[in-house]
């Protein structure tokens, strides 16, 4: 659902979570929020950093629908495989050729002659990068169950270990680095570093 924040100088969203009221609070409900609190921020403070704390749920990891990812990708290109199912075209990435920076379009262009518009495949992603082995790779190691601390086993694996593609941030991260603030995500399962437990006493206190 489409939050409504108001413009003011706070942040706060009143949403009543359940199946037949607002729903659930999904992560574009909390990127907009996020927005929101960062443009309070800048009109408190315009030149400080801010440092952003947020759990470490799977919903705040989340990454935007363009972002690199090395899942279910087809090994060659394929009419059918345009992009992710239900996404758009991953963006183009950067990586490192000896000293040089190189941009790769993931994709073949739109006017291309035969494949216009589609996915590349990893082979040939792998290949312009000038990592493609002699021997050649399957698309995947069964299961994806590589063998341990093998980095080139598969074509999923070889990029899944990719620098450009470790690197992929979230969205919520992105979002905040975008506007030149820290973003931070608490260790996992330590709630007690968490100040927001201190809320939660306080709240249960209360009420
Ligand atoms: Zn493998």
């Amino acid at each position: 659902m489409k939050l409504m924040v108001k413009k003011s100088r706070n942040a706060r969203v009143m949403f009543r979570a359940g199946k037949n009221r607002d729903g659930w609070f999904a992560s574009e409900d909390l990127l907009l929020q996020v927005d929101e609190a960062i443009n309070v921020f800048k009109g408190c403070a315009p030149f400080v950093t801010g440092l952003f704390l947020f759990n470490n749920a799977p919903s705040h990891q989340k990454r935007a629908p363009d972002a690199l990812s090395a899942h279910k990708l087809p090994k060659g290109p394929h009419a059918t495989w345009r992009q992710h199912k239900g996404g758009p075209r991953m963006r183009n990435t950067t990586f490192k050729l000896g000293d040089q920076m190189i941009t790769q379009e993931l994709y073949f262009p739109d006017d291309h002659p035969t494949m216009p518009g589609w996915f590349k495949g990893m082979e040939i992603v792998i290949q312009e990068r000038g990592l493609w082995p002699e021997r050649g790779l399957n698309a995947q190691c069964e299961g994806f169950k590589c063998v341990a601390k093998k980095t080139n086993c598969c074509c999923h694996r070889l990029l899944f270990m990719q620098p450009d593609f470790v690197a992929q941030k979230s969205h919520l991260e992105e979002l905040i680095t975008l506007h030149g603030h820290i973003c931070a995500f608490y260790p996992k399962y330590h709630c007690e570093l968490n100040f927001i437990e201190q809320y939660w006493g306080a709240a249960k206190f209360h009420y």
